[in-house]
């Protein structure tokens, strides 16, 4: 993967930024080292892709801010012999941080236009670990089977119990709950041998969880 030419200096506040907020798994800090920021983000926002700040994206739908990224990557705890699904890929910028960590990462998005740039974004970078699905996160394809991380990064009103059927055994799934409006709170929960461990971590706003692939693009 080729490693972002932008000026240290500012890389080097990005990694402060994270730092600061929290993150100190030194795989996710170098994954959000090596992930160039500068390419996910549209070209008009090229100068602001290391500020610690979420941005727009097509679609009416937004980038997450880094130390959200790297917080939520992090609770996630993924593993080189991970299959990991994300819902809502967006720009890709998670998935190619996840691609980093996991061993396979299966993203799905609702908007074809965002499916195919990202796809495109993430061929260019070499995340060959990473596959694109046009799907509706709200109803996964039975075929995507299952998985021992589940990252969602669009907000739910409660998470689906057809979602936590989708992870194995000691399984994690990460997601914001709560209003469209915001905030939600960050959850993350374990399948263990008796149920499930929640545990309710920090106020995040997302964009919100919509069903059905979008019609207009
Ligand atoms: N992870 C992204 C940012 C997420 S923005 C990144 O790194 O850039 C939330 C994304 O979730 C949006 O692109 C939105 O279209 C998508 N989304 C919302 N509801 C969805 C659903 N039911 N299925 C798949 N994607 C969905």
């Amino acid at each position: 993967m080729p490693t972002s030419e932008w000026p240290p200096q500012e890389k080097m506040q990005f990694q402060l930024a994270l730092r600061r907020r929290g993150v100190s798994d030194l795989a996710v800090l170098r994954a959000m080292e090596d992930v160039p920021r500068e390419l996910f983000v549209a070209a008009g926002d090229r100068a602001d892709a290391y500020r610690d700040v979420a941005l727009p994206i097509d679609c009416g739908q937004t980038i997450s801010q880094p130390s959200v990224v790297a917080y939520m990557t992090e609770q996630l705890q993924s593993k080189p012999f991970h299959r990991v699904l994300e819902i809502g890929t967006g720009s890709g910028y998670q998935a190619a941080v996840l691609s980093h960590l996991a061993g396979d990462v299966v993203t799905v998005e609702r908007f074809r236009l965002l499916a195919e740039r990202a796809r495109e974004r993430l061929a260019r970078l070499g995340c060959r670990n990473v596959e694109v699905v046009l799907a509706d996160g709200c109803s996964i394809p039975d075929e995507l089977g299952h998985f021992d991380r589940i990252l969602v990064t669009a907000a739910l009103p409660d998470i689906p119990e057809a979602l936590v059927a989708r992870l194995q055994p000691d399984g994690v799934l990460v997601a914001p709950v709560g209003p469209q409006s915001g905030p939600q709170a960050l959850v993350r929960l374990r399948k263990t041998k008796d149920g499930v461990d929640r545990a309710e971590l920090i106020e995040v706003r997302f964009v919100p969880a919509l069903s059905g692939i979008a019609r207009e693009i």
